[in-house]
């Protein structure tokens, strides 16, 4: 058995990111200013997205995007139940209506295919999530917008760095929000990014992160700015720090070498799992693409085991392997079976990957031998367990 533990994830942070966030500190400008414009910069030209909004989170693009959509009371949103509940809450607190579609059993993507048979009058975007670092299929999705006149908001919170169909995710006929939470591909401690080719919707959701005061108004304590400000409208404080842009910075240039390391590590497991009857390995899908690898997420076949899941991740645990949960269905979560109940049995891939779903160990720093542990630890957990 494996003698220290082996956490699910974990950053990757070198001298370069601790030194650019020391300078920060030194320099006397803490909160958003040059490093955060640097970041920004860097992110846009990355992923080929002509406007980019740097905030304190995903969670907080979720928000504003919607807000600048005028999404509200009544409107409906449609998205996979498969995703973090920011992605559902976001919807909710703006007042729409969350409609989810069910996934893909291979992929765990929604399922485009299914999306046209939930659009009504009210329906006004879609929010495909691109999970665990795998693009949806975005031309279906595209037309079905176009044929109805829907926005299109991709959760991209786990596709830093991944393709579709040769074009980076970022670059789309699309809004699309990054995360940069320290299990993400890149972190910045906490942070977001709002990337897109509408200029005014790039506008209106800088103007609603910091207090609806206009663009460059953190350059008023600068010597090339002034102390006055203007308020166009009520806004919330959802602004990127310098410190948090230190971190990005040195982050991105390590993006591709990041995700080259994943696949390794993810095509390694692909390999020794691929003839574990108990296992169901995670699909690739069938067009053009370049997998981010945020997360390896097997499912758990566990109609022929012993145990449930959540004892299969304990014990994993007693064998010093760490374990992530992306995700129990959102429609499993005690809120959301009240307030948005689902017709029993309408969305039986999500139902069968949330019982099913776990997440092993998957970070760049991990050698081989790490992931042999966790193969060997997998399959001693199987063994004991089997039927
Ligand atoms: C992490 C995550 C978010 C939220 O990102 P934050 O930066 O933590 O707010 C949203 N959606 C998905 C799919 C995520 O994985």
């Amino acid at each position: 058995m494996r003698k220290e533990f082996l956490p699910f994830s974990t950053p990757t942070i070198d001298d370069a990111e601790i030194n650019e966030v020391v300078d920060s500190l030194r320099s006397g400008w803490i909160t958003t200013g040059p490093k955060v414009k640097r970041f920004e910069e860097a992110f846009r030209a990355y992923v080929g997205a002509p406007f980019a909004v740097p905030l304190s989170s995903a969670t907080a693009g979720l928000h504003l995007t919607l807000l600048a959509l005028k999404i509200q009371e009544g409107d409906e949103i449609i998205t996979t139940p498969m995703t973090f509940v920011s992605t559902l809450s976001m919807i909710v607190l703006c007042g729409g209506r969350p409609v989810l579609v069910d996934i893909e059993p291979g992929t765990l993507n929604i399922d485009a295919a299914k999306i046209r048979e939930k659009i009504s009058s009210r329906t006004r975007a879609i929010i495909p999530v691109h999970f665990a670092g795998q693009s949806c299929d975005m031309d279906p999705i595209f037309a079905l917008a176009t044929e109805f006149g829907l926005t299109v908001i991709e959760d991209a919170a786990h596709a830093a760095g991944t393709e579709y169909k040769g074009r980076r995710i970022g670059s789309l006929d699309s809004i699309s929000i990054f995360s940069f939470h320290p299990n993400k591909n890149i972190t910045t401690g906490e942070g977001g990014m709002v990337c897109t080719k509408d200029e005014s919707l790039a506008e209106e959701v800088s103007l609603l992160k910091f207090h609806g005061m206009s663009r460059e108004a953190w350059k008023r304590f600068t010597a090339s700015g002034t102390p006055n400000y203007d308020i166009l409208l009520p806004g919330f404080k959802y602004n990127m720090m310098d410190i948090q842009a230190a971190i990005g910075i040195h982050q991105l240039p390590k993006l591709d070498g990041f995700i080259d390391k994943r696949t390794e590590i993810a095509d390694f497991y692909n390999r020794e799992f691929a003839h574990v009857a108990e296992l169901a390995i995670p699909a690739y899908a069938p067009y053009a693409q370049r997998h981010a690898w945020h997360l390896y997420t097997p499912l758990v076949r566990v109609e022929r085991l012993s145990i449930d899941r959540d004892r299969f991740m304990a014990e994993l645990k007693q064998e010093n392997i760490g374990t992530g949960l992306h995700y129990k269905a959102i429609h499993h979560h005690s809120w959301y079976r009240e307030n948005l109940p689902q017709a029993e049995g309408s969305l039986p891939n999500a139902d069968y990957a949330s019982d099913r779903i776990l997440s092993l160990p998957l970070f760049p720093k991990m050698t081989l031998d790490d992931a042999r542990d966790v193969v060997e630890a997998v399959k001693t957990v199987i063994a004991r367990n089997r039927k």
